[in-house]
């Protein structure tokens, strides 16, 4: 039988996986020599084989079990598609449930929550009926011994009882940020290096605005962009006009492909829609585009939305988009850097 768990240090906590008995209790500081690591998922885990060796080890100075268990709690922005026995504290904002029907014929009940903390946003689902209900909210919650699953680069964080969960009064953050508007500016480099996330801001300069941006039309039946008439799944269909711009972003480290929706496009180029439609129309797709090339190649700009991050690299959805003044750019850069001059 294969044994898991977890260990933790001062850095951090990862899961192992022993395909050799363990005779260790919770709580015992070991060292482990010649073991493996391995990724499953996204999420590496400490492989313990025959030719590991572990053996209890001795430093009054290594930090308590009960130290190490406030670690334990994992923030959105550490959620991995995969990780198991995941325990977390996070705001619920918004509640859906979802009738099913299960093998048996009877059917079966889903509540599907937005969730935020302040380093992210993601959703969490409750296979039993949670102990609040759509007017508690917002309510903060703890869970443990959650499984994560993503979808689209949304991690989604699975509590199959209704033990898993405690309401918390107090969140463990400040309480006046307000989690729903609440936007954590990670750079870009970071992000396009990590995995996927949700509810994050952050920064690049445009270095390509592509020939497909302005109006294109969309499948009715699954939102897809239609090309030349057709969707793949659903052959010629009648499209839905919709908005977009797509880009390419840098921030001198590494690089994003940037897709503006409707509502981020219209922000950032202050033209309504019907401006847009008309302006399109007078001079056409391709010069349009052009006009855009023109004015905001080199510029920098600031978006609010969701990374995916895959083999094929990534890609920033915005929900919402803006210029951001150069001057203060720089600024910004300044003050970083004498932050990390005074803090190092
Ligand atoms: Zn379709």
């Amino acid at each position: 039988d294969v044994v898991r768990g977890r260990i933790a240090d001062d850095s951090g906590i990862i899961g192992f996986l022993s395909w050799e008995p363990l005779q260790f209790d919770s709580g015992s500081l070991v060292k482990i020599s010649n073991a493996q690591v391995k990724t499953f998922r996204n999420t590496p885990e400490i492989n313990i084989g025959r030719n590991t060796t572990v053996e209890v080890f001795r430093d009054a100075k290594f930090s308590s079990m009960e130290d190490l268990s406030k670690n334990t709690v994992i923030k959105i922005e550490q959620l991995r598609d995969g990780s198991r026995d995941v325990e977390c504290i996070v705001e619920l904002s918004k509640i859906t449930v979802r009738e099913f029907q299960k093998q048996d014929g009877s059917q079966g009940k889903v509540w599907s929550c937005d969730v935020a903390d302040p380093t992210g946003k993601c959703r969490m689902s409750f296979w039993q009926e949670p102990p609040f209900s759509d007017k508690d909210l917002p309510v903060i919650v703890s869970v443990t011994g959650a499984r994560v699953r993503a979808w689209q680069g949304i991690p989604d964080i699975t509590v199959d009882t209704s033990e898993q969960i405690s309401v918390l009064e107090q969140p463990p953050w400040d309480s006046e940020i307000n989690l729903v508007d609440h936007f954590p500016f990670v750079p870009l480099h970071e992000l396009a290096s990590g995995t996927s996330r949700v509810g994050i801001k952050t920064q690049g300069t445009v270095v390509s605005i592509r020939e497909d941006s302005g109006i294109i039309f969309r499948c009715p039946e699954c939102n897809r962009v239609l090309r030349d008439g057709e969707c793949a799944t659903h052959g010629e269909q009648e499209g839905v006009q919709d908005i977009r711009l797509r880009l390419v972003i840098d921030d001198g480290r590494a690089s994003t492909s940037l897709l503006l929706n409707k509502q981020a496009t219209v922000e950032l180029i202050e033209l309504n829609e019907s401006q847009i439609l008309e302006r399109i129309n007078d001079i056409g797709q391709i010069a349009f585009v052009q006009e855009l090339r023109d004015k905001y190649l080199g510029s920098v700009v600031e978006s609010n939305g969701r990374i995916i991050v895959d083999e094929q690299g990534s890609m920033l959805l915005a929900e919402s988009s803006q210029l951001v003044d150069i001057d203060s750019v720089l600024a910004a850069q300044e003050l970083r850097s004498r932050l990390e001059v005074m803090s190092s």
